[in-house]
């Protein structure tokens, strides 16, 4: 058990909100119902810093985690995903004049923002990303290579990046501050590149009662002051920092300060503010849990979206396959015909959606509603959408 904020490492935390024992692994899909039915559990004990607002999962184990191949979170396939990723990477070229250099993606999975670097940019990509499943061999018409290593100094002194992104990482690591401090080394090898950093908001969670976000994978939720924190303690100062992509994204650019700076200012919740979004989240929870009882006998019942909302909402809802959502749908081709970790559902391509009849899709995540209408009208469903965030 934490009971010392990650970010802040102050020990003015206080517990909030318990969602019991969930799937330790959202991302990774499985390849039977059995498999996935099986996988292994962890408890969600949640935890909020009074001084800088920093939400945590005081259980969280990182025994329990081990990075395997099939660990799938793209989203690029997503039309109003890449939108934002185009966005964010013109916004870093013109800024930091980001052309015909080099460029490191720390996470980078299979090179989706590298990808857009080097064709906006014409830069040279780097990826570095441990649990990265497919070919490291740079194909012919790709100007990126991938590693599937940790990113290090060594490296740095070779690839003398201009830019490191390092994107939905953070959150992931049991000690955030070490893990930028050796970040910081790296960079430091190689003069003076601009980090950019990007993780889930964990105010957007507090603010719109976000509770399918809350996930195992996640030991952290930041807020701007304590993500300000671990980068001024690692000895980064901050460039920028603001929310994008609806206010679901916390985004900072950096870079190396002379010498570590002191903690962020005050910015934390106090504990009844904090007691109050537990209990509307809750509420919520009941809510939708009230929504699956009444569900008609033998109505059929999609999920649209099989990223960690998706996984969680049927896990908290204790929704197990076949009975009453028997599949999810997601537009990513990688993750079709697996299965949803924990309940079971199997994951299929909107195209199956297509004469199955079906009375209900819950989409859960609200940013890609127009998206997702344009897409049911586009097959000739008739259904009904029901969005499940926010
Ligand atoms: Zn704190």
């Amino acid at each position: 058990m934490t009971l010392t904020c990650p970010a802040c490492r102050h020990s003015r935390t206080t517990p909030f909100l318990e969602l019991g024992d969930v799937p330790v692994f959202c991302n990774v899909q499985w390849d039977s119902r059995a498999r996935a039915q099986a996988a292994a559990t962890g408890p969600l004990a949640l935890s909020a810093c009074v001084d800088c607002g920093h939400v945590f999962n005081r259980a969280f184990d990182a025994a329990r985690l081990a990075y395997a191949p099939g660990y799938e979170n793209s989203q690029h396939a997503s039309s109003v995903f890449r939108s934002y990723a185009e966005r964010l990477v013109d916004r870093l070229i013109e800024l930091y004049g980001i052309r015909d250099r080099s460029v490191v993606d720390i996470g980078c999975g299979r090179g989706d923002l590298l990808a857009l670097m080097c064709e906006r940019g014409g830069n040279r990509g780097y990826g570095f990303d441990p649990s990265y499943a497919g070919s490291t061999v740079a194909a012919s018409d790709t100007p990126f290579t991938i590693q599937r290593e940790f990113f290090g100094a060594d490296h740095a002194a070779k690839i003398r990046p201009s830019l490191v992104s390092c994107r939905h990482v953070l959150e992931h690591v049991e000690d955030p501050i070490d893990f930028l401090r050796t970040l910081r080394t790296a960079i430091e090898a190689c003069g003076d590149a601009v980090l950019y950093l990007e993780v889930p908001s964990g105010e957007e969670l507090l603010e719109s009662h976000g509770l399918w976000d809350y996930l195992y994978e996640h030991v952290s939720y930041f807020t701007a002051s304590s993500l300000r924190a671990v980068l001024n303690a690692a000895g980064f100062e901050v460039l920028a920092m603001r929310r994008d992509f609806g206010g679901q994204f916390l985004c900072a650019d950096a870079r190396v300060a002379p010498r570590a700076l002191s903690a962020a200012e005050h910015c934390g919740r106090s504990e009844p503010a904090v007691r109050a979004a537990a209990q509307a989240m809750l509420g919520r929870l009941d809510r939708w849990k009230q929504w699956a009882a009444e569900l008609p006998h033998g109505q059929t019942v999609s999920l649209w979206g099989a990223g960690s909302k998706g996984v969680m909402f049927l896990n908290l809802l204790g929704l197990a396959a076949p009975r009453r959502i028997d599949r999810v749908v997601d537009q990513n081709p990688d993750k079709h015909g697996r299965f949803v970790s924990g309940t079971g559902q199997q994951i299929v391509a909107p195209e199956a959606l297509r004469g199955s009849g079906i009375a209900q899709v819950v989409l859960m995540n609200g940013i890609y509603e127009s998206e997702v209408r344009g897409r049911l009208q586009d097959l000739g469903v008739d259904t009904r959408l029901t969005v499940a965030w926010p």
